[in-house]
């Protein structure tokens, strides 16, 4: 249980602030983001590896969480940042990144967007010996690759991005011709990079993948006579979910992927490049809630049901990955002690689902919980902050919902809540 902005008093409260009041006056669906709670995570992990290695740098991987509001904080902080697309990329770029501090990470990508990165100045991260081939017909820069280490890990298949069954990266075998065919087409490659999966809780999954990656940084050194500036490990760093899973311990973590680095480092001879790392998931996971209000309940012999105004149009996870999410009764917190410390936890005469609005079967939030609620309650979903609402869609013709941040006391709206106007808006309605 390591939500430390969540208290639960009469009501639920986030740095403080009343959950209830915050769905009164906004109303609700309503992300509700924890600012410190993101600096705090970050200054966590960047001190842990500094600890053991003097050159660290932490890109966001910011498809977890794009809101511009959420990018400056990072910023502020001194991260850089990890782009998956050109939006990412504008995006960053409009919260103050500086180009040098963005690293393009696409995968299936168009000469167009090439172009727009290499104007841009950009670091790209070539996911192909193709892509290198097309990126080399519109400019000679910087570049690095993203290798397929050939392991892989991840909490669930969709999100496992190394191994023979990922479509990412160039699979190790071919790196060495990449690195060498790349020079000979007047690119200049200063970087190495992997991400072999998200949601990783345990720190003994990521070694095999940092010795993999070192054995490789030996051979390019060795074999194509470049020296690499950076060495990126990419992010997957998971946090807990569940009542009784352990967070990812973030010194033994920061120890082990060090002292495997340094060791690769001093085998093969090698100066001190950057030890590059991608986390999105961990940087702003626990940050959020997404707070809900009950409209209906009701029973059958096989379930009760606690119908909710929040779906998979507003969060996806559980039905895409069959995720679990948290969730406690901000109005009630009765039942809140399986996720927040000090919180009550009284029994329930009957678990329930808690389902969304949409006209899908598939659209449940959360499964056989003990919670208890009545219609106006306001319930809040914990750790909503990545994949979260960069996941969220307008199904149903349901608009996207607002977004608020607490940041050093402070209560912002940090996007409107979409009108029924705004559906339509690209449409040609004559
Ligand atoms: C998604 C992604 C990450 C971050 O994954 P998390 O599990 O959120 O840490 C890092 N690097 C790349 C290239 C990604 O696509």
């Amino acid at each position: 249980m390591t939500r430390p902005h969540l208290k639960v008093e009469k009501n639920l409260k986030i740095d403080g602030v009343d959950t209830t009041e915050l769905a009164k006056k906004h109303d609700t669906p309503l992300y509700v983001t924890s600012g410190d709670r993101i600096k705090q995570k970050y200054r966590k992990l960047k001190q842990a590896l500094q600890n053991h290695y003097p050159k660290i740098r932490l890109h966001y991987a910011c498809k977890a969480n794009t809101n511009i509001n959420i990018l400056k904080i990072l910023e502020q902080e001194g991260c850089h940042i990890d782009a998956v697309s050109t939006g990412e990329i504008y995006s960053a770029l409009k919260a103050g990144y500086s180009p040098e501090k963005i690293l393009y990470t696409g995968t299936s990508v168009s000469n167009q967007e090439l172009k727009y990165a290499a104007d841009k100045g950009v670091m790209i991260n070539l996911d192909s010996a193709h892509e290198m081939r097309r990126l080399s017909e519109i400019t000679s820069t910087k570049v690095s690759f993203r290798v397929n280490p050939g392991v892989g890990a991840g909490h669930h298949d969709h999100c496992i991005t190394g191994g023979k069954e990922s479509k990412f990266g160039i699979w190790e075998d071919d790196i060495i011709d990449t690195y060498k065919e790349a020079i000979d087409l007047g690119l200049t490659p200063i970087g190495i990079h992997m991400h072999i999966g998200s949601g990783i809780l345990e720190v003994e999954k990521f070694r095999p993948a940092v010795q993999k990656m070192m054995e490789l940084v030996g051979k390019i050194t060795n074999e194509v006579d470049i020296d690499l500036e950076f060495i990126d490990i990419g992010g997957g760093l998971g946090i807990p979910y569940k009542p009784n899973e352990k967070p990812l311990n973030i010194d033994k973590f920061a120890e082990m992927v060090t002292k495997e680095y340094k060791k690769g480092l001093k085998q093969h001879n090698l100066n001190q490049p950057i030890l590059a790392l991608e986390p999105g998931r961990y940087l702003v996971g626990d940050s959020s809630i997404l707070l809900t209000k009950v409209n209906d309940i009701k029973e059958n012999p096989f379930h009760r049901y606690i119908g909710i105004d929040a779906g998979f149009n507003t969060l996806q996870r559980p039905a895409m990955y069959g995720s679990h999410h948290g969730v406690v009764n901000a109005s009630n917190p009765k039942n809140a002690g399986n996720y927040i410390k000090n919180a009550p936890k009284e029994g329930v005469d009957r678990k329930a689902e808690i389902a969304g609005p949409l006209c899908e079967s598939g659209d449940i939030i959360a499964q056989n919980r003990e919670i208890t609620a009545k219609a106006g309650d306001i319930l809040a979903i914990l750790d909503t902050g990545a994949y979260g609402y960069s996941m969220a869609s307008r199904y149903n013709s349901r608009p996207l919902p607002a977004e608020i941040l607490i940041e050093n006391g402070e209560t912002k709206l940090i996007r409107e809540r979409e009108t029924h106007r705004d559906l339509l808006s690209k449409q040609k309605t004559n």
